[in-house]
Parts: C-alpha cells; sequence; structure tokens
C-alpha cells in the first residue's frame, strides 16, 4: 500500500479498488492532506459571506468566497512543511492530532501524555502512532495539567505544524457566531434537501448540528427542525453550537435512538428528513492516521440502513429522505439506497442533478441518481449524498 499511515486490511482496499480503480493509490494520498482549501459556512441570518470575508481580509486573513455556493468561504491551506524532531515531546489524540497538524494549538483535554515537558520548552506534538505534527512551544507545566481534575486551556502553542490555515475557533467570528466550521460537500446536503418555511424537517443523527444549524439558515429560520441524536454529549455540543449561532429559537432538540423514532415519535410527520449516520469516514481529511478493516464497513452499513428505515416510517407521502455519509465505499452508499429501496418499494430515487462533483459509482440500478465528491479529483472531503421521496 501506498501509505504505511493508513492501516486498511486486505479487504478494504479491495472494495477501495471497486471504487476507485488504478485510482486508489491518488485517493488515500489525497486523504493524508487536508486539499488546498479550508472551508467554513457563514451564519446567512447574521451576515453574508462578502462582508465576512471583507472583514477578514481587513485584519490580513486571506479567505476568499466559494464560486458556487454563495454561503461557503475557504482559506487557502499552505503547506506540507517539514516539522523538526525534538527530544520533548507532547503525544496527543487523533482527533487533536488532526488538528494540531493544521496549525491548531494543543488545549488540555487531547494530551495523552508529555513526560517532562516544562513551561517554555520547544517539543514535538506527535499523534498516538509517533507520527509528527507540529513543532510547538509549551506555555504550562504540562504533567501538571495532566494531573489536575478538570482539564482545561492551552498547554502549548503551535509555532510551525505541517498544514498551515487559520485557527477557525479562534477568530472572533467563530466566537461571535458569524461562521461554521463544515466541509464544502458537506454543505451540499442541505443544497439537496431544500428545506422551505412552514416544513417540518427532522435531523436524524443530528450533533454536533453542522446540518441542523444549515437547514436552519437555508431556510431562513422558517423550518420546523427537530434535531435527534442517542449521544447526550454531542447533543450539548449541539446546543451550545445552535446558541452561538443564536439559532436555539429554531430548534427542537432531542435525545433518541434514531432507528425507532416511528416507535417513540409515532406523531411525527416530516416533510423531510435528513439521514446523515455514523459511518467509516474514509472520506474525512486529513487522517495523521488511521486503523479500518472490511469489517467496519459491513458494521457500518448494517447500522445506517437502520435510520432510513424509521425515517421512512415518520416521513408523510410525498416525503423527502436525503441520506449523505463522509465515506466512500458502495456498501455505506449506493448498495445501502439500493437495498432500501428494494425493501421498501414504495420509494423513488430522485436526481439530485448538481453540477459540481460526480455521480455515483457505475453499475447500480440509481448510479446517475446519486452525488459523490472524490477527494483526490474534487479537491473536496470525500461525500455521498442520496435524494429518495416516499411514494405511498
Ligand atoms: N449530521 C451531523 C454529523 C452526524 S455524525 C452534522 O452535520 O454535524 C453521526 C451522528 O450519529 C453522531 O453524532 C452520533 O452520535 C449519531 N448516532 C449514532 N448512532 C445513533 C443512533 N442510534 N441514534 C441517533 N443518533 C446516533
Amino acid at each position: 500500500m501506498c501509505s504505511a499511515l493508513l492501516h486498511y486490511d486486505s479487504e478494504l482496499l479491495k472494495v477501495l479498488e471497486r471504487v476507485y480503480g488504478g485510482e486508489v493509490a491518488g485517493f488515500l494520498n489525497s486523504i493524508l492532506s487536508p486539499g488546498s482549501r479550508l472551508y467554513v459556512r457563514v451564519n446567512t441570518l447574521r451576515a453574508s459571506a462578502g462582508s465576512v470575508m471583507d472583514g477578514l481580509r481587513e485584519r490580513g486573513v486571506e479567505a476568499y468566497v466559494d464560486e458556487e455556493l454563495v454561503e461557503a468561504l475557504y482559506f487557502p491551506v499552505k503547506g506540507p512543511f517539514k516539522v523538526d524532531l525534538l527530544d520533548k515531546r507532547i503525544v496527543v489524540d487523533k482527533r487533536a492530532a488532526e488538528s494540531v497538524y493544521m496549525g491548531a494549538n494543543v488545549y488540555a483535554p487531547g494530551v495523552l501524555s508529555c513526560k517532562d515537558v516544562k513551561k517554555g520548552n520547544e517539543v514535538t506534538v506527535v499523534a498516538e502512532d509517533g507520527t509528527p505534527v507540529a513543532n510547538a512551544v509549551a506555555v504550562t507545566n504540562c504533567e501538571e495539567v495532566l494531573k489536575a481534575r478538570a482539564r482545561r486551556g492551552i498547554v502549548a502553542e503551535t509555532a510551525k505544524s505541517v498544514y498551515k490555515a487559520p485557527k477557525i475557533r479562534e477568530l472572533p467570528e467563530y466566537q461571535e457566531g458569524l461562521i461554521y466550521p463544515q466541509s464544502l460537500a458537506a454543505m451540499y446536503v442541505t443544497h439537496v434537501l431544500d428545506p422551505g418555511p412552514g416544513e417540518l424537517v427532522v435531523d436524524a443523527c443530528a450533533a454536533p448540528g453542522g446540518k441542523t444549524s444549515h437547514i436552519i439558515e437555508y431556510s431562513k429560520g422558517g423550518a420546523h427542525v427537530i434535531a435527534f441524536d442517542h449521544s447526550q454529549k454531542r447533543l450539548s455540543e449541539l446546543v451550545s453550537n445552535l446558541e452561538r449561532l443564536g439559532e436555539e429559537r429554531f430548534a427542537e432538540v432531542w435525545q433518541a435512538d434514531s432507528r425507532y423514532l416511528h416507535i417513540d415519535f409515532p406523531w411525527i410527520r416530516a416533510d423531510k428528513v435528513v439521514v446523515d449516520p455514523p459511518c467509516t469516514a474514509l472520506g474525512v481529511r486529513p487522517k495523521v492516521f488511521d486503523f479500518k478493516s472490511y469489517r467496519d464497513v459491513k458494521n457500518a452499513s448494517r447500522y445506517q440502513i437502520q435510520f432510513l428505515r424509521s425515517a421512512f416510517r415518520i416521513l408523510k407521502p410525498r416525503g423527502i429522505l436525503v441520506y449523505s455519509t463522509c465515506t466512500v465505499t458502495t456498501e455505506e452508499n449506493e448498495e445501502v439506497i439500493e437495498s432500501f429501496v428494494e425493501e421498501v418499494g414504495c420509494v423513488e430515487v430522485l436526481e439530485i442533478g448538481i453540477k459540481r462533483g460526480a455521480r455515483g459509482v457505475l453499475g447500480y440500478k440509481y448510479s446517475d441518481a446519486f452525488l459523490r465528491f472524490h477527494p483526490h479529483i474534487h479537491n473536496t472531503s470525500g461525500y455521498f449524498i442520496a435524494k429518495l421521496m416516499k411514494m405511498c
């Protein structure tokens, strides 16, 4: 395989070959890098992308409005740069490693170990598998922070990272709720859903709220949104995101197992439902390293179809169901939709017809109707979107 950082078993690589043929190496390489654009969505209830861009540029932050989506703003990503291997190291978890890799500072919750690191020390920040992601300067005696009961705040300031883009969460625009970090491909989900005023829209796997908040903004606060997720921790992130964006009054937020919405919330008759379930996330970039097997793909696909079944049952006749994932296997995408359509019968696969991106992987009944983004081709994350209509 082309990279020692992506630990995918041979069966999973075979699956990827079915999707990408001779381009598998190109695909695997692309997910190790962030792509040349880092996107945020502008909260159009509060500002336009142009005005946010102007404000950023006045402070010397290079930003551009996307060519097609008026709410999408991007920052050019610089790099890759070489990181120095120093004696002192801070080891961080995968999630932290992937943001420090892009230039974020090192925060206490992501730190796994930092032996003998004292305030002022220059360090190499490494991921769990030892991959170096940045050089940083410790701003605290790190080991003491790890012993503290409430672990909070910055442990080290990043000086040089493999890739460099603005630290989004530290921008005033982020704190003021003017922007939300979201990949360009993910923004297309709400465009495909096209939620309008007065519609009841259910977001079945909603946390941390990227699509929920986009639905609210896209419908100018006119849609009635119900956001479900089963993770209490992630739901509290969703609520604080909605509060930061000033949108909490537009959504009802419920903890639920969304495989059983039709049983626990039988009175819901939604105009539109979005199902954005857990997936193998093979399209998410950048990855510092990754461990996945074909078994993960099979488990995910068995789980994913269960959300569709329940979503279907809370939809009105002629209601719209949009299914999306941030992964690239046909098992979790084309095949989930195909099995679901065969199983329920009275559902139509609608053609998405967005010009950007590509259609589904060839060889499936509805390949032409789907929307896909390929990281090595479209300079985005890897993404899949399908649109269905309930016909009974
Ligand atoms: N749509 C979100 C991202 C969703 S990620 C956004 O755009 O920001 C998938 C989510 O599914 C996770 O938050 C996870 O907690 C949730 N999830 C997993 N299993 C679930 C279940 N059985 N019921 C409800 N939510 C579930």
